[in-house]
């Protein structure tokens, strides 16, 4: 067994424990796995392990991965038994003259972090026909050099974005602290969840709302225990 497949269900059997700790479904939790350091026959094996939810943090990698799976599902006329649809999450910083590169290859935005961002992506869905989920982004662990919407705006951002027609608003993300200190990661997991029920709570924004998209290599676990619903996860499964 390669590498990759045994680092897989590894990952799988810690989010197994980590749902059992937390008295949670597994069917609740969501592995995206990150591609960005990983060779096209590596993500290609992916794939062919049965995992069609894929990550990029970059509208050029995006394109990559998009093209190389395009022409690798077609391949199925061969008999291979390959997944009928992959899907791929941007979880990246997005500049507004990039979505509509972005939006022809995914429908799932994660970091959505202004208000400039939001109307940007869905005039553009308007124009190319297509209604993306999109997350908004929370800076929870207030590190200045990070992306994401600061915790106390965070709901009046989702209020603007609720009333736009051509996004689903579909959850929160954010991004655990860079520390080891577990205290830390959890408290800012746990901040992210209270802004995810708040929003959910205020009903503004139909039961498309609910993803908590949080939880990467160092720190899914945590993230799983505190609620996650998308798991990002890259160098884990690469390395
Ligand atoms: C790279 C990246 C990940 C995955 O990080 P790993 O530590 O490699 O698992 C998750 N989310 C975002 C936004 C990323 O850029």
């Amino acid at each position: 067994m390669s590498n990759i497949i045994e680092n897989l269900e590894h990952i799988e059997s810690n989010i197994a424990n980590a749902c059992a700790r937390s008295r949670r479904s597994q069917d609740n939790v969501t592995l995206v796995v990150v591609t960005k350091t990983a060779s096209p026959d590596t993500i290609k094996e992916v794939v062919r392990a049965g995992y069609c939810e894929l990550g990029e943090n970059k509208a050029q990698h995006l394109k990559l991965v998009h093209d190389e799976i395009a022409q690798f599902l077609d391949k199925k006329q061969n008999g291979e038994n390959l997944p009928t649809k992959v899907r791929l999450h941007m979880i990246g910083h997005l500049q507004r003259n990039k979505v509509r590169q972005v939006l022809k290859m995914s429908s799932f935005i994660h970091s959505v972090d202004t208000l400039r961002l939001a109307e940007e992506v869905s005039r553009t869905a308007e124009k190319i026909k297509t209604t993306p989920s999109i997350l908004i982004q929370v800076n929870c662990s207030k590190e200045p050099q990070k992306y994401g919407v600061p915790v106390g705006a965070a709901i009046h951002l989702a209020e603007q974005i609720a009333t736009m027609p051509n996004v689903r608003l579909a959850g929160i993300m954010t991004m655990g602290p860079l520390t080891q200190n577990e205290d830390l990661i959890r408290a800012g997991f746990v901040r992210a969840r209270e802004i995810f029920e708040d929003i959910k709570t205020a009903g503004m924004c139909g039961n498309h709302f609910k993803h908590l998209s949080m939880g990467m290599s160092n720190d899914y676990e945590i993230a799983v225990e505190e609620g996650a619903t998308i798991l990002r996860i890259g160098s884990a499964v690469f390395r």
